[in-house]
């Protein structure tokens, strides 16, 4: 897709209004493979590196969806990432793309006090960003429903596995519905 701009992307209008405000001009390839599989609801696999623009890769098409769905009151889009860096990282990203809609998103992760995360939580976000420790401490707790997740996106799968969370993951992936898009993200296979 040699030229192709945010506008080819069956993006909202109040997507592309955030993007532009940002000074976004065009997709980066990452984005423009990945935006318009996730849009007609596939799993992807996809390899990237940090600095792609992945985050947007993802992110973008998880706001159009949940908006297209419409208002509910569960967690339906969980983002599961290795590092307390990047869920936040993630977290401003989707604050900044979806200023003008009306979804929310909450953060869970670890070396920090819960009190917040669970108060947050409590407000019932659209979209919960996690590291896989903390978010299965909550589970386990009864703060965080997963059952109705309707998009999950493994971030950074490779970093994961050196850092030991393959069995938090896999604890994490067996509380999902079996009906529900993944996205995968790495940066090797
Ligand atoms: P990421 O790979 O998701 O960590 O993104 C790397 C950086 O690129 C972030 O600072 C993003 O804000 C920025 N970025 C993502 N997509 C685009 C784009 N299409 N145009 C310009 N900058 C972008």
């Amino acid at each position: 897709m040699t030229g192709c701009q945010f506008t080819d992307l069956s993006l909202d209008e109040s997507i592309l209004r955030a993007l532009a405000e940002e000074g976004y001009h065009s997709p980066t390839p990452i984005q423009q493979e990945a935006i318009p599989h996730v849009l007609t609801g596939k799993d992807i696999v996809a390899t990237a590196q940090t600095g792609t623009g992945k985050t947007a890769a993802f992110s973008l098409p998880i706001l159009q969806m949940l908006k297209d769905r419409g208002k509910s009151k569960h967690i339906r889009a969980l983002i599961v990432t290795p590092t307390r860096e990047l869920a936040l990282q993630i977290q401003e990203n989707i604050t900044t793309y979806g200023r003008h809609l009306s979804l929310s998103s909450a953060v869970v992760l670890g070396g920090v006090s819960s009190f917040s995360q669970i108060k947050a939580l409590r407000k019932h976000p659209d979209i919960l960003i996690a590291t896989p420790g903390r978010l299965l401490d909550l589970f386990g707790q009864g703060h965080i429903r997963l059952d109705h997740i309707e998009m999950f996106v493994l971030d950074e799968a490779d970093r994961m596995l050196d850092m030991g969370f393959v069995q938090d993951v896999r604890t994490i992936v067996s509380k999902l519905p079996a009906k529900r898009q993944t996205l995968f993200f790495s940066a090797t296979m």
